[in-house]
C-alpha cells in the first residue's frame, strides 16, 4: 500500500485539521475533507461513508494517517479539486471556473461516476450556453458525446451548422468515434437539404407578403406603387402581385441558398442580408436606400424562422 513517492497536500480548504477522511488522488495528492459535504452531494459517497468505518485497531487493508482513513480514488488532483469544490458549500469554496475543455471532460466523467448530478448540471450549464456554443460548437459536441449526454449532443450539433459541412480540425476531434462524426455529418447534410424546399417554390414568401405594398422594395416599387428605378430580375422566377422581384433581391436569395447548403443556419442568412443591404446602399436608390435595411432585417428574421422550423424536423441519429 505504500506510495512510491511522498504525497503532496491539497490547498485550502482541503487541508482542514478537523477533516474526517482523506481522499488520495491518483497522482498522490491528499485531500483532507469532511464526509458530510460529499454525503450531501452524492448518494455514491453517502453509501461509501455509511459502510461500517474501519478503525486503526481493526486489521484491514485501509491505510491511516493522523487517525484518518485514506480513500484512494482514480481521479488525478486536477479533476478531483474542482469536483470537491463543487461539493463544498460556497462559504468555504466558490465554484471553480473550468476553462480548459479537457478539465471539463475529466470533471464531467468523475461527476457521472460519483452520481454528482447537481455538479453535472452545473458544469453543463457553464459549458453549453450560447456564447461558448457559438464559438466552440464542435468541441462541445465532442465533449457531450464523450460524456454521453444526449440533450447536449443535440444542442451542440445544432450549433455546428454554423460551421462548413466538412469542418476544420478541432482539438477534441479524437474524443469522438468515427460513427459519431458520421452521424454529425449526416445530420448537417440533411439540414442543408431540408432547407432547399424553401428554394423550390416561394409560396411561403407570398403567405407573409401577400401583395406588393407589403414589400414594395422587393419588386422595385416605391410606397406609392411607382417603379423605384432599381433593376428587376430578368428570370421572372419570383412574382409578387404580378411584379418581378428586384434583381439584387434575387441575387440575395440565390447566394443565401447556395451557402445554406453548407451552413444551414440563421447566421448565413444574416450575413447575406447584410451584403444585400450594402449593395442597395451603394446603388443609392432614393426609395430603397433608407427603407431596405430595416425591411431586409425583418425579412431575414422571417426567413431564419422558416429555416429553423425545417431544421427542427431533422433528427440527429445518435443514441447512447
Ligand atoms: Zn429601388
Amino acid at each position: 500500500m505504500s506510495a512510491s513517492s511522498e504525497p503532496s497536500y491539497a490547498a485550502s480548504p482541503f487541508d482542514h485539521v478537523k477533516a474526517d477522511v482523506i481522499l488520495r488522488s491518483s497522482d498522490d495528492v491528499e485531500f483532507r475533507i469532511f464526509k458530510l459535504f460529499l454525503t450531501l452531494a452524492s448518494p455514491f459517497f453517502e453509501t461509501l461513508f455509511d459502510l461500517p468505518q474501519p478503525s486503526e485497531e481493526m486489521i484491514t487493508d485501509v491505510e491511516f494517517k493522523d487517525g484518518l482513513p485514506i480513500v484512494p480514488v482514480s481521479e488525478d488532483s486536477k479533476a478531483l479539486d474542482p469536483l470537491l469544490r463543487f461539493c463544498y458549500p460556497c462559504t468555504l469554496s466558490e465554484d471553480p471556473a473550468i476553462e480548459d475543455f479537457r478539465d471539463v471532460i475529466n470533471v464531467l466523467e468523475a461527476a457521472k461516476k460519483y452520481s454528482l448530478d447537481a455538479i453535472e448540471r452545473t458544469v453543463c450549464k457553464s459549458l453549453f450556453n450560447p456564447k461558448i456554443l457559438e464559438a466552440n460548437s464542435l468541441r462541445c459536441f465532442a465533449i457531450a458525446c464523450r460524456a454521453r449526454m444526449q440533450d447536449e449532443c443535440v444542442l451542440a450539433a445544432k450549433y455546428t451548422l454554423r460551421e462548413p459541412l466538412v469542418p476544420m480540425w478541432f482539438e477534441e476531434i479524437e474524443l469522438i468515434t468515427s460513427s459519431e462524426l458520421l452521424s454529425l455529418l449526416a445530420y448537417h447534410k440533411k439540414c442543408g437539404e431540408a432547407i432547399q424546399e424553401l428554394k423550390d417554390e416561394y409560396s411561403w414568401i407570398a403567405a407573409e407578403y401577400p401583395n406588393w405594398n407589403a414589400a414594395p422594395w422587393m419588386v422595385a416599387l416605391n410606397s406609392s406603387g411607382s417603379y423605384c428605378g432599381c433593376a428587376r430580375s430578368t428570370s421572372q422566377r419570383v412574382m409578387l402581385s404580378g411584379f418581378t422581384s428586384a434583381q439584387w433581391w434575387e441575387v440575395f436569395m440565390d447566394s443565401a441558398f447556395l451557402d445554406l447548403r453548407d451552413k444551414p443556419c440563421a447566421e448565413t442568412i444574416r450575413q447575406h442580408a447584410e451584403k444585400a443591404i450594402q449593395t442597395v446602399r451603394q446603388r443609392g436608390c432614393g426609395y430603397c436606400s433608407p427603407v431596405v435595411p430595416g425591411a431586409m432585417l425583418a425579412f431575414a428574421t422571417f426567413f431564419s424562422n422558416k429555416v429553423e422550423e425545417l431544421i427542427a424536423t431533422v433528427e440527429l441519429d445518435l443514441k447512447f
